[in-house]
């Protein structure tokens, strides 16, 4: 095993330390809460779990370097550019890649949770926001 890089120390953080706040409603639809993982000096990897209730959903977003979604609990949504839907649930992983055009969301009869894991920035929000109608559209 190679060595670690000198400075490295564990952290470890309560569950009940985690700190949710409320996702920008600006970039969501209905309510979607976001518990960050990764400590701030940790460069590089940005990983965040994030509660979706039902209904709710992000807008449509591209990520610079992809994103992994591996989904906790619950059962939801992603839509794809080509418009076909793929509907996952506990235990299942998704990925987006780098620049691909997507949104993803809570089924509308059930939550979700999921780990979104991303490296290389931020998301790239679009202008769209998915309307009622285009997520009632994938209603199973
Ligand atoms: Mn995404």
């Amino acid at each position: 095993m190679p060595a670690l890089p000198k400075g490295d120390r564990m952290k470890h953080t309560k569950a009940e330390d985690i700190p949710w706040e409320p996702a920008p409603a600006d970039h969501f639809t209905g309510k979607v809460f976001f518990g960050p993982l990764s400590h701030a000096t940790e460069k590089g990897l940005n990983a965040l779990a994030v509660q979706f209730e039902p209904g709710a959903r992000t807008d449509w977003h591209t990520h610079p370097d992809g994103q992994v979604l591996y989904v906790v609990n619950g059962a939801g949504l992603v839509q794809k550019d080509d418009g076909t839907t793929v509907e996952f649930s506990a235990g299942d992983v998704v990925y987006a890649s780098p620049g691909e055009r997507h949104w993803h969301g809570a089924r509308p009869n059930s939550p979700m949770m999921h780990l979104s894991l991303t490296t290389g920035g931020a998301t790239e929000w679009l202008a769209d926001k998915v309307s009622d109608e285009e997520y009632n559209r994938h209603k199973a």
